[in-house]
């Protein structure tokens, strides 16, 4: 079970801390002027975002290969707090920059969608956009399903599961996804402890 924490625009030293001190197994993605906590420590960084060009003059971007210099292995793309900015084309391009840099792309999906890239080369994230930090998540079925339908669109074979997972819930929604992408429950330490328990 893979347990990716999307910090958002949230987390400060203290949290990153925090999260060396207890926790394992997870790919945890902070936001950038914070990864350089985790350089030498035992967690797994991601990033939120990255850019789609390799570099220029392009002010307040930042590059794939600058976020695998800070420790990076993996990178979230396409988040839907992010999509309005962003085609599906553009958010493919950002996938490919993550690849070349030698990352995994998190590609996030409320909708099924064409993957033109190796499917053993990134992770899926489906994230229906309801259920983003409202407290409601689908069913495990309805989970189980689209989890299978990314799958079988795709070949990936890492389809993680986003959208109000807590520890009250995740025990129901395990057995449907390969993993958690956890927004808002992930800023407590305790309650991702519980949630991995
Ligand atoms: C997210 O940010 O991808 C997310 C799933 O947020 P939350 O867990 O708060 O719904």
């Amino acid at each position: 079970m893979i347990y990716v924490a999307n910090w958002k625009m949230n987390g400060d030293k203290g949290l990153c801390e925090s999260y060396k001190r207890h926790l394992m197994n997870v790919i945890v993605c902070p936001p950038y002027p914070l990864i350089h906590h985790f350089q030498n420590s035992a967690l797994t960084v991601g990033a939120q975002n990255c850019s789609q060009y390799y570099k220029g003059s392009y002010t307040g971007e930042v590059s794939a290969e600058m976020l695998k210099d800070s420790g990076c292995s993996y990178v979230i793309v396409g988040h839907s707090e992010r999509r309005a900015f962003e085609t599906e084309a553009v958010v493919l391009e950002k996938a490919r920059r993550v690849i070349e840099a030698g990352m995994t792309p998190i590609i996030c999906s409320a909708e099924l969608m064409d993957i033109d890239l190796d499917p053993k080369s990134y992770m899926i994230a489906y994230e229906p956009v309801w259920a983003i930090g409202t407290g409601k998540t689908p069913k495990p079925s309805e989970i189980f399903l689209m989890v299978n339908a990314f799958k079988m669109r795709t070949e990936c074979e890492t389809v993680l599961y986003g959208g109000s997972v807590n520890s009250k819930n995740a025990d129901s929604l395990r057995d449907a996804c390969d993993g958690f992408l956890i927004g808002g429950a992930s800023l407590d330490v305790m309650e991702m402890q519980n949630i991995i328990r």
